[in-house]
């Protein structure tokens, strides 16, 4: 299967061709870890766990390596360390474990790799090292700063013209820089912060330089895929870029991809705005975090999604819908299939979900309208192995239902449920009757079988 992917470097969707099918590399850029991932900050691991997940059914499990890094000391954490009045590694390791946890429950995959920055310090100052002596950066009292100007292609990725960028922001404390869009590769030791040793001086990392080094040391480059959000792509991706090239003469990586931005009421989730809500807020409102990334993938990709509990909802409908489907099939024989082919195809195209989910709902009515045994195992195991594909509906299907009534409310159905397999043994129809209208105003339906009664809700 030819997988099709959207390059932002050479702005077209282009035929993935990796440098070597039996090692193929990927990178994204992980969370700064300071504080709670919000559910925007959410939707680049998830996107990039789901392509993933399709270059190992491609390339196979093992040729795939996948790094995303944790970037472990910035500005923002050392703030975060002060005001708290605690260690920067009790932060970074605290808000780590969170986001795995909260990945965790979004059905992300690990990744191969998951580098620290302050694990690749060497790595980062063999590379500044580098664009000192090749005259690409420079020492000055606040630090080592890259020249723009000294990088011919510099802009490549994000478009910009040179002339667009010499207004460059002013960053305060960076006044002995040359040039107003020259920036930091490391920056001098200040009293109270975290130093590192260097020939240039003492002092740490910026945060281009980090992955840049991360990048290095853990997959060597060129690398295939490069991701992140679109944010990224100016000024993050172009400084990697530009400085990882300036260092080594070759790409840093083939394919660029930037997922959209998830915004609530059409603006950008994001801490400044203070708009965000967290996984963890979800979940404790009762929402599944297959609900989450299920809503998570229901766009594409590259375009912008708004956030709202109505989009929740909808996940949860068609998520019920699947759940039913097999809870129907439960006993249904075990059979083994792969995902149909116009669903992987779907995904190949530019990781098209949505498409994607229309496949796999049409697998859904291919297996509620499944008769006989064989073809019920047929559309039962092509259902869960393309369910598999976006790290959907792999939970039992009567647990799901429990869990998104709530167990207190499963308690008082079964018991209903129970009551009424009674009333129907004891040949009672007026009974069960009235149960079974009990039941469907509480949105349950009653499903009979030879197996015994089971409940979901209704559609
Ligand atoms: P940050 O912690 O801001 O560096 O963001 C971590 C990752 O989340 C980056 O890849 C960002 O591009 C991405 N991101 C941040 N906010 C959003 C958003 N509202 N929608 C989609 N991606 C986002
Ligand atoms: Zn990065």
């Amino acid at each position: 299967m030819q997988i099709q992917l959207t390059n932002t470097l050479t702005r077209r969707k282009e035929p993935f061709l990796p440098t070597d099918p039996a090692r193929v590399t990927m990178y994204v850029c992980g969370p700064t870890v300071y504080g709670n991932a919000h559910i925007g900050n959410a939707r680049p691991p998830v996107v990039f766990d789901t392509l993933f997940r399709l270059l190992r059914h491609v390339y196979g499990e093992s040729a795939v390596i996948y790094a995303r890094n944790y970037t472990d000391i910035e500005d923002k954490i050392i703030a975060a360390a002060l005001r708290d009045g605690v260690s920067i590694d009790a932060i970074t390791r605290k808000y780590e474990r969170i986001y795995e946890e909260d990945m965790g429950a979004l059905g992300v995959l690990p990744p191969t790799l998951t580098p620290r920055a302050t694990e690749n310090i060497p790595a980062m100052i063999a590379i500044i090292q580098k664009l000192i002596d090749n005259g690409a950066a420079y020492v000055v009292p606040t630090g080592v700063y890259f020249s723009v100007g000294a990088d011919n292609d510099y802009g490549k990725l994000s478009g910009r013209a040179q002339d667009e960028l010499q207004a460059g922001a002013r960053v305060e404390g960076e006044d002995d820089k040359r040039h107003p869009s020259d920036f930091a590769l490391w920056k001098a030791s200040k009293p109270g912060e975290p130093t590192w040793d260097a020939p240039f001086g003492a002092g740490r990392p910026g945060w281009h330089i980090e992955c840049s080094a991360m990048i290095e040391e853990e997959l060597g480059s060129p690398i295939d895929i490069h991701g992140g959000g679109i944010d990224l792509i100016f000024p993050h991706h172009e400084n990697e870029i530009a400085q990882s090239e300036s260092a080594h003469n070759h790409p840093l990586a083939r394919v660029w991809m930037h997922n959209g931005f998830l915004t609530m009421d059409k603006e950008k989730m994001s801490k400044s705005v203070g708009n965000i809500i967290t996984p963890r807020e979800l979940l404790d409102q009762g929402w599944q975090g297959e609900t989450i990334r299920y809503a998570l993938l229901s766009a594409h990709y590259k375009a912008p999604l708004d956030w709202s509990d109505d989009l929740l909802r909808q996940a949860q409908a068609s998520l019920d819908r699947i759940y039913g489907a097999l809870l129907r099939l439960k006993d249904a024989p075990a059979a083994k299939a792969d995902a149909p082919e116009p669903f992987v195809a779907a995904l190949a195209d530019d990781l098209n979900t949505p498409a994607a989910i229309a496949e796999l709902s049409a697998l859904v009515t291919a297996a509620n309208v499944a008769k006989k045994a064989p073809e019920q195992a047929k559309a039962k195991a092509e259902l869960q192995a393309a369910a598999h594909f976006l790290g959907i509906a792999q939970d039992d299907p009567q647990h799901w239902f429990r869990a998104t009534f709530g167990e207190v409310a499963a308690a008082q159905i079964d018991a209903l449920v129970a009551q009424r397999v009674e009333a129907r043994a004891a040949k009672d129809f007026a009974t069960s009757d009235r149960l079974r209208d009990e039941l469907a105003a509480k949105g349950v339906e009653v499903m009979d079988s030879a197996a015994g009664s089971t409940w979901r809700r209704k559609g």
